[in-house]
C-alpha cells in the first residue's frame, strides 16, 4: 500500500510517500511560502536527483496538486498514476478530548477538528485546509487523521487537571493535553525493543528536544504525564518559548509594560527561551557556539535548559515509581552530544553514566549509557511520518 503522509503548516506542506509494505520512503519534499511570493516545492524522489519547482502556490489546494504532479512526473516521479496512492495520512496537531487514537476522516471528524481550532489556532486550521485540498484533488481516496495529542489522552486526571476553578475545565476544556505524541509513542516503542523489555512492562522517559521540546513519562506503553500542557508553551525552556513561569510574573509584566494578551503571548512564545536568556539565537547550534566562545549568558541559557530537562526526568521517575530508560530524540536530542552530557550530569543520583564514544555518534539509534549505568540511555531518531503511515494502513486494513 502506498500512503501519502502530509503535514500542513500555515504556509508550508511537508510530505512523504511511504510504501507501507517495506516501510520505505519513495519520495519526500516540502512546499514553502504557500500564498506568499517566492513559493517553491523541493521534491526528493528516492534514488533520483532532488528537484526544485519554483512556481507560485496560491493556496494549499494548489500545493497538494503540485505534490501529486511531482509524484507522477515522467522524470522525477515515483508512481505512474494517482490511483496508486491508496490513502492519505494527515498530521493533525490538536484532537482535544475527542480523539485518543487515529481515525478515518469523515464529516463528523472534520467537525471535531474544527472545534479544536480554538485550542490550536496556528495549526488546526492549516491541517483542515490540507484535508479539504486532498478531498478536492483525490476524491474517494481514504484519509486518516493522526493527532499530536492523542497519545497523551491516557494521562490520568491528576496529571492533566490544573488547580484552577473546576468550572473552567468544564466551560472551556482548560486542561493539559500534551503534544509530540506521535514522536513519544514511536521512540518509546523502539526503546522497549532496544532494551529488550516488553513494552507493557517498561518505564521510559522520552525527551523530544527540538526547537519546541517536551518530555513524556511512558509507563507500560502509555503516556501518564508530559511536560507540555494546554498549549505547547508549558514545560521546558525551548528555542523561543519560556516554558514554566510563575503565572503571577506574567500578569505583573502585563501591568508594568501595558501589554495586551496577544503581545504577552508573543513574548512568551517568540522572544523567550534560550533566545530570551542568551540574546544570541533560538538555534541551539548558535547558542552552543557562543557558549564555547565564552559567552556567559549563552552558557547559563543552556544550563537552565539542561537543568529543567533533568528535573522532569527525576519527576517522571517518581511518577512511574521507577525508570528503565531515558530516550533522546528530535533535532537537538539526536544531534547534540554536549546537551545530552549536560543533562545526564544532573542524573548521577539515578546512577546514569554516559559512554563518551557512543554519545559522539550521529544519525542512528544507539545506546549511549555506559555498561555500569543503572538506567539505560538511548538516542533514537524520531519518525513521525512512519507512525502516521502505519496508523493509516492499520485503519484501512480494518
Ligand atoms: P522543530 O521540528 O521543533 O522545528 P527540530 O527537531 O528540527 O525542531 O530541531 C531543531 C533544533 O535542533 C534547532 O534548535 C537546532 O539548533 C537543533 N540542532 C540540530 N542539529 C544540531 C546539532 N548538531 N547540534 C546542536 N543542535 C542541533
Amino acid at each position: 500500500m502506498k500512503i501519502l503522509v502530509l503535514n500542513c503548516g500555515s504556509s508550508s506542506l511537508k510530505y512523504q510517500l511511504i510504501d507501507s509494505d517495506t516501510e520505505g520512503v519513495l519520495a519526500k519534499g516540502l512546499c514553502e511560502r504557500i500564498g506568499i511570493d517566492g513559493s517553491r516545492l523541493k521534491h526528493q524522489p528516492c534514488g533520483k536527483e532532488d528537484v526544485i519547482f519554483n512556481e507560485y502556490m496560491e493556496d494549499h489546494t494548489v500545493a497538494v496538486k503540485m505534490v501529486i504532479d511531482a509524484l507522477l512526473h515522467p522524470e522525477y516521479g515515483v508512481v505512474k498514476s494517482a490511483s496508486e496512492i491508496n490513502a492519505v495520512g494527515h498530521r493533525v496537531v490538536h484532537g482535544g478530548e475527542y480523539f485518543s487514537s487515529s481515525v478515518i476522516i469523515t464529516e463528523e471528524v472534520k467537525e471535531a477538528i474544527k472545534k479544536c481550532c480554538e485550542l490550536a489556532p496556528l495549526h488546526n486550521p492549516a491541517n483542515l485546509i490540507g484535508i479539504d485540498a486532498c478531498e478536492k484533488i483525490m476524491p474517494g481516496t481514504p484519509q486518516v487523521a493522526v493527532f499530536d495529542t492523542a497519545f497523551h489522552q491516557t494521562m490520568p486526571e491528576r496529571a492533566y487537571l490544573y488547580a484552577l476553578p473546576y468550572e473552567y475545565y468544564e466551560k472551556y476544556k482548560i486542561r493539559r493535553y500534551g503534544f509530540h505524541g506521535t514522536s513519544h509513542k514511536y521512540v518509546s516503542e523502539e526503546a522497549a525493543k532496544m532494551i529488550n523489555r516488553p513494552l507493557d512492562q517498561s518505564k521510559i522517559v522520552t525527551c523530544h528536544l527540538g526547537n519546541g521540546g517536551s518530555i513524556c513519562a511512558v509507563r507500560n506503553g502509555l503516556s501518564i504525564d508530559t511536560s507540555m500542557g494546554f498549549t505547547p508553551l508549558e514545560g521546558l525552556v525551548m528555542g523561543t518559548r519560556a516554558g514554566n513561569v510563575d503565572s503571577a510574573a506574567i500578569t505583573f509584566l502585563m501591568e508594568k509594560e501595558n501589554l495586551t494578551p496577544s503581545e504577552m503571548d508573543n513574548i512568551l512564545n517568540k522572544k523567550s527561551g534560550v533566545l530570551g536568556i542568551s540574546g544570541v539565537s533560538s538555534d541551539f547550534r548558535d547558542v552552543e557556539g557562543a557558549r564555547d566562545e565564552g559567552n556567559a549568558r549563552a552558557e547559563i541559557a543552556l544550563d537552565i535548559f539542561a537543568y529543567r530537562v533533568a528535573k522532569y526526568i527525576g519527576e517522571y521517575a517518581a511518577a512511574m515509581n521507577g525508570l528503565d530508560a531515558i530516550v533522546f530524540t528530535a533535532g537537538l536530542g539526536e544531534n547534540s552530544g554536549s546537551t545530552r552530557r549536560l543533562i545526564c550530569n544532573y542524573l548521577e543520583f539515578l546512577g546514569v553514566h554516559i559512554d563518551s564514544y557512543n554519545n559522539s555518534l550521529r544519525g542512528k539509534a544507539v545506546e549511549i549509557s555506559a555498561p555500569d549505568s543503572r538506567i539505560r540511555v538511548l538516542v533514537i531518531p524520531t519518525n513521525e511520518e512512519l507512525v502516521i503511515a502505519r496508523d493509516t494502513k492499520e485503519l484501512l486494513d480494518k
